[in-house]
């Protein structure tokens, strides 16, 4: 923590006294101590923010748009802090956190822009003395709850809409990495957003649940995590009827048909893979490649991996970091040993790691029906089936309870066109190992959740449609 430069980001880090330990996952050494609440404070935060919505909607898209341009700007100059934040909570390599740093502050720039453009409609009346129009309303206090393998993305990304619509916004990040939480609110704060705007909890993760899906002043609540808790909250959400957006968990497939471009499906799978040693909902989980180019595919990528560097996130040659805790290593470990135990072979270099690392792991000859294949890896193993019909594929790529994102590489038309309208899932890579951006709608269908981030739509989530009907007018 020494290297943080922004003195009053690492005060805003760094509480005194009793609160929640901090680790880095790289060697499990003590981060920091940070303050927590408990679920009667988060209620009374919940009223707070309810009054300060109110001054908040007043404002005009205009002033909010500003505040979040200067939000963006700030994240920006300090983007080597936040990066080494979030590299030494989370143990993701420091290039891949420069790049959340990125991604996460488009979001803001984006919906500043978004913001100012909450257009409504007319209607053309059914009767000559009634005029009929919509407008688009804040839906009032947004409470949200976000995960630890993207600790600023997954924050700005429901933040910045809220804000932009007139929302207030609290949020409950992982208990993991409230680090860049802090450290990016602090950086709101100092961009002139108002404290009963936007607030961040940190506590027990049930409670906090409880607070924001129970209380009738939270109007929309937003997650990001598994599709365990994900399904729990929404119930939770109901007692209030809550509007809710849900962003679960995913088992994405990628597929290698016989006409795609080899190497660029390499390079995609290497990508879309090893990204955040594999911890990401929407990391290829599962190889599908077609019998012709099958050999192929499986060389080049297994030189391609084997080329990989496992290390502490903070040095430049790292590709790959730890695993989030010793228990997420735990259960890849057993997901390896389980399907090795069912026939399963490992076709690249097979090294044994200490702490919470796990080594890349290539293996081929994996049943469909393995757990391996059937739930989320989140971690750096990549199991490849051969297959030889497209039908058979589809059916294969479609068989889970998971529709989030999906991949293929093919150079055909034809097939492409119908391959991506015959995947069940929110988000369709197309040559492409890498999708995500704020100008499109990232969301998934199925269990993987409802609701979409960025794009035109994701600012419709935090937005009411009114109708209003102006009627005795006379002509
Ligand atoms: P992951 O596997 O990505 O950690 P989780 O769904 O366990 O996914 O965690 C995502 C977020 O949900 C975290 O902020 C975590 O603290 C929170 N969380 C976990 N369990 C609960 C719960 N019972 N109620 C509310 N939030 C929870």
């Amino acid at each position: 923590m020494n290297h943080i430069k922004n003195k009053t980001l690492l005060a805003a880090m760094l509480t005194e006294g009793k609160g929640l330990s901090v680790f880095n996952p790289f060697d499990d050494s003590l981060l920091a101590i940070v303050k927590t609440v408990n679920q009667a404070q988060v209620e009374d935060e919940v009223l707070e923010l309810e009054v300060g919505q109110v001054e908040w909607q007043k404002r005009s898209a205009q002033d909010r748009s500003n505040l979040l341009k200067r939000w963006h700007q700030l994240i920006l100059e300090n983007i080597d802090d936040l990066a080494r934040i979030i590299t030494l909570e989370g143990g993701k390599p420091l290039k891949e956190a420069l790049g959340e740093v990125r991604y996460g502050a488009s979001f803001i720039e984006w919906f500043a822009e978004e913001g100012r453009r909450a257009y409504g409609s007319t209607i053309p009346s059914p009767s000559s003395d009634r005029t009929l129009l919509t407008v688009k309303q804040a839906i009032g206090v947004a409470a949200a709850i976000t995960p630890w393998n993207f600790p600023l993305a997954m924050i700005t990304r429901k933040a910045a809409p809220a804000l932009a619509a007139g929302c207030s916004f609290i949020c409950k990040p992982s208990e993991l990495t409230p680090l860049t939480a802090i450290a990016v609110t602090e950086l709101a704060y100092q961009a002139g957003i108002p404290k009963d705007v936007l607030r961040m909890v940190i506590g027990d993760a049930h409670d906090i649940g409880e607070a924001f899906t129970y209380h009738s002043s939270v109007r929309k609540f937003s997650f990001t995590g598994s599709t365990l808790v994900g399904r729990k909250l929404q119930m939770q959400c109901a007692s209030t009827i809550k509007r809710t957006s849900m962003e679960l968990g995913g088992n994405a497939p990628f597929v290698v048909f016989d006409d795609a471009d080899i190497d660029s499906a390499v390079q995609g799978a290497i990508a879309s893979k090893f990204r955040n040693a594999g911890q990401t909902c929407v990391c290829s989980n599962r190889f599908y490649v077609q019998d012709s180019v099958y050999d192929e595919f499986v060389e080049k990528l297994v030189t391609a991996v084997d080329k990989l560097t496992v290390g502490n996130g903070l040095d430049d040659s790292t590709d790959i970091g730890p695993l989030i805790t010793l228990q997420a290593k735990q259960r890849v470990s057993d997901l390896i040993r389980e399907a090795k135990g069912r026939g399963a072979k490992q076709i690249n270099k097979e090294v044994q790691l200490d702490g919470q690392f796990v080594a890349p792991t290539v293996l081929v000859d994996v049943e469909h029906d393995r757990p391996l294949v059937q739930g989320e890896i989140f971690g750096p193993v990549l199991p490849i089936i051969r297959f030889s019909d497209e039908d058979e594929m589809i059916k294969m790529a479609n068989d889970t309870i998971y529709g989030l994102a999906a991949y293929f590489y093919s150079q055909n038309m034809n097939r492409i066109w119908r391959v991506a309208h015959n995947l069940e899932y929110g988000m369709v890579g197309v040559n492409e190992g890498i999708i995500s951006t704020e100008v499109a709608p990232f969301g998934g269908v199925k269990q993987s959740g409802k609701g979409r981030e960025g794009g035109k739509e994701g600012l419709e989530e935090y937005l009411e449609t009114k109708y209003v009907c102006i009627g005795g007018l006379t002509n």
